[in-house]
């Protein structure tokens, strides 16, 4: 059996207390590795390890560190096999998701913060004939990442490739139910010639390796992923120490569909936006709202694609759906589509756990579910279920749209089906989400600000945003007028 590690100081090494957790294959519930139980110890030793890595990495060369992130970039794409491999045993997603999207993904985010490294500029402010303002962009010393396990490889390295670019060093933590790609991103790191001490990646529980990293008093950042609840108590801890933080939470997105949309084009992109990697993905869609004149037919098209879909076994080429990540995510979910029902909803289609035959017969498997005859106040529509269940409901005018899409503490991602481009741009401008697609999902550039509003977080991460994120200003004055 597998026995993954700490990388520490360019080693991997073990926890120092010896301690293990199970790693489960959702998609089979067999265990398929151990992984460290670190805690405050290991943590410390990551710092002191990155601590000495600072001073020449942080002093280190735009053009050494794009040479050395894009090295990075090409060991993830020829590991491209072996880590999306991995990525899917650990998450039960489907083969081809992680191959096409999560491990290329991961590639991608080291190459684009490679380059953004050579182009990063900072600002200067004039003041003319007294004086000229500059302002330097200094890395923030040791900051620590903390990733889920929904999109686990491709959101790792959404925050430590642009950390690393602007010459911090790190100590990253994976989610304890995805830690597979994260520790062998160690030896690739290493391959690509990443300093000794630069990146330390430690596995564990959140709530004791992840508690060690946000408590340390020389971790001066923490750009944390992850559910709201968990944001909420990282704020509360983090602010009184009066760290940089960026919170990347949940979300209820809604998704409008007008009567004048491309039917057929919206129809393929809704089950898509509402289902992919079995609805675990914090941009997914789960309140659909249909306009009036179209709803029973959209409905009724929906309903017979997604009566269609079959979750299967991940490592199956063909796979379009695999498990859930957890028996126990599992069951939340189950769980929700009891409360739907409790609150009025009828089950249009799926809701209920699948039971595979073979290799997969002891996963966690659900027919992904489709709901209507909810309200928008009720908890099915309010709460973040973060699987492959959906609600639908019907609006007459843009002002009733508008006002359902806003229903909702959370403010992620929405998207906007129409081919009325006036309607769509009022919208857009007037919604509560920070990420708005019109007639697409998921299309991203990654010099865009990405995150939510409202319970969906705090900050933005991409781009320019997340090495502004990871830097210091810091303003200089000269005054050049003797006169003053
Ligand atoms: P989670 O909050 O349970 O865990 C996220 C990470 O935080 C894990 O690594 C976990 O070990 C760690 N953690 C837990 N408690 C901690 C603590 N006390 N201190 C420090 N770290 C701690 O979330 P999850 O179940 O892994 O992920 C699913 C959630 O993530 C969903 O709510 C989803 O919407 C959200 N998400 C948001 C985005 C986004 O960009 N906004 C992207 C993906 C997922």
């Amino acid at each position: 059996m597998l026995l993954i590690e700490n990388f520490i100081n360019g080693s991997y090494c073990a926890p120092l207390d010896s301690t293990y957790l199970d790693n489960v294959n959702p998609a089979t519930g067999i265990v398929i590795s151990k992984i460290p139980r670190s805690n405050k110890k290991d943590i410390d030793l990551a710092v002191q390890s990155a601590q000495a890595a600072f001073p020449n990495w942080s002093a280190s060369s735009q053009e050494s560190r794009f040479l050395i992130l894009n090295k990075i970039a090409e060991g993830i794409e020829s590991h491209l096999n072996e880590l999306a491999l991995a990525e899917t045993n650990d998450t039960g997603k489907a083969i081809s998701h992680s191959r096409q999207i999560d491990i290329p993904r991961a590639a991608s985010n080291f190459r684009f913060f490679a380059t953004a490294a050579m182009q990063f500029a900072s600002e200067s402010h004039d003041m003319p004939k007294r004086a000229i303002n500059y302002t330097l962009r200094q890395p923030i010393g040791i900051v620590g990442c903390i990733s889920p396990w929904n999109l686990p490889l491709y959101l790792f390295t959404w925050k430590i490739a642009p950390a690393l670019a602007t010459g911090n060093c790190v100590i990253a933590k994976p989610s304890e139910l995805s830690p597979t790609t994260a520790f062998l991103l160690g030896k690739i790191c290493k391959e690509a010639g990443l300093p000794d001490g630069v990146l330390n990646i430690i596995q564990g529980y959140g709530t004791e390796a992840g508690e060690a990293i946000i408590q340390h008093p020389d971790i001066k950042a923490i750009s944390f992923t992850g559910g709201t609840k968990t944001g909420k108590h990282i704020a509360t801890q983090v602010a009184p120490k009066f760290k940089k933080l960026s919170l990347e939470l949940g979300g209820k997105n809604p998704c409008l569909v007008f009567a004048d949309c491309d039917y057929e084009q919206t129809l393929k992109q809704v089950v898509r936006l509402a289902f992919s990697n079995s609805g675990q993905i914090c941009l997914c869609g789960s309140r659909i709202l249909i306009e009036e004149r179209i709803y029973e037919q959209f409905k009724k098209d929906f309903i017979a694609k997604v009566d269609k879909m079959l979750p299967s076994d991940p490592l199956d080429p063909d796979c379009k759906m695999g498990s859930l990540i957890s028996n126990e995510h599992l069951n939340k979910v189950l769980n929700y589509i009891e409360l739907a029902k409790e609150e009025g909803g009828s089950i249009l289609s799926g809701g209920t756990q699948i039971k595979l035959s073979g290799r997969c017969e002891g996963g966690s498997f659900i027919k992904p579910c489709v709901i209507e005859g909810l309200g928008p106040d009720c908890r099915t529509n309010m709460e973040e279920i973060f699987g492959p269940v959906v609600t639908l409901q019907s609006f007459k005018t843009d002002e009733q749209a508008l006002e359902l899409a806003n229903c909702s503490q959370y403010g992620l991602a929405s998207s906007i089906w129409t081919t009325n481009l006036n309607r769509a741009h009022r919208l857009a401008e007037q919604i509560q989400t920070g990420i708005v697609w019109i007639n697409c999902w998921l299309l991203r550039d990654l010099r865009t600000p990405f995150g939510g509003m409202n319970n969906s977080g705090v900050g933005r991460e991409g781009g320019y945003e997340a090495m502004r994120f990871f830097t210091e200003p810091k303003n200089i004055c000269i005054n050049y007028n003797s006169n003053l």
